[in-house]
């Protein structure tokens, strides 16, 4: 956990990725920055569990992983933090502008928005909420590193609480066996597990649109890979 004594008291604001897409970490309890704006970058879990949007100063998420397709950004602000722009700053990253014109300063991304709005009705209507999409995604993550935490072959890369449950690592010890499981995967259909290029290694991103049977796929076509190596 960070130490708060090592924070800067007069910041203008406090930035966490509140889930670390390319290493599979997370932040589970909120750092505690006292008057300090709390900012948090949540494009990869947002709605991926329920918020308590008033600890923050302001969250933004690109849409792309869990929300709709790319070219949207939403935006949660305090109302006071509006305005408080540096002078240089353009208009169209004054918040402030946004919110006086209904987020429709210029044309905003219609179709993006459209589809953004079906995947909010699929998360209220089908899912039933975003404690039931954290009980899901709780479910998947559990699924793959159960199966982590028991292989001979597979290990992840990420202990204990601060692990992720939307993106997980993992590797064989081996880069050409991991080569080998990424090729081989993709081949029976299982797409973009290579790990990020600044990791390597593979990593399961496994966002509310992914359901539990393909994690339940994707465990049993990595143990049938470990039985085919040992
Ligand atoms: C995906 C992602 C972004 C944005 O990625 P772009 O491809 O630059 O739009 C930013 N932050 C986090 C945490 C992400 O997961």
């Amino acid at each position: 956990m960070l130490d708060p004594a090592t924070f800067t008291k007069d910041a203008d604001y406090f930035h966490i990725c509140q889930n670390n897409t390319i290493y599979g970490t997370r932040f589970t309890q909120l750092p505690d920055c006292g008057d300090v704006p709390l900012v948090a970058d949540m494009s990869s879990c947002i709605l991926s569990e329920p918020v308590d949007v008033s600890r923050y100063g302001l969250i933004y998420a690109g849409a792309q992983k869990n929300m709709g397709p790319a070219g949207l950004t939403v935006v949660i602000v305090r109302e006071d933090l509006l305005g408080e722009v540096a002078p240089t700053t353009p208009t169209m990253f004054d918040y402030k502008i946004h919110a006086e014109n209904g987020s429709m300063y210029n044309t905003p991304p219609t179709y993006a928005i459209y589809i953004c709005k079906l995947v909010l009705e699929w998360l209220k209507n089908d899912i039933g909420g975003l404690a039931n999409m954290k009980a899901v995604n709780e479910k998947k993550a559990a699924l793959i590193y159960d199966f982590l935490d028991n292989s001979k072959l597979f290990s992840a890369t990420v202990q204990g609480c601060d692990r992720s449950i939307m993106n997980i690592p993992f590797v064989t010890g081996d880069q050409e066996l991991d080569k080998r499981f990424v090729k081989e995967a993709e081949q029976a259909g299982f797409v973009n597990l290579k790990g990020h290029r600044s990791v390597g290694g593979m990593r399961a991103s496994i966002y509310n649109a992914m359901p539990v049977e393909g994690v339940e796929k994707l465990v049993a076509f990595m143990q049938n890979f470990e039985n085919s190596v040992k």
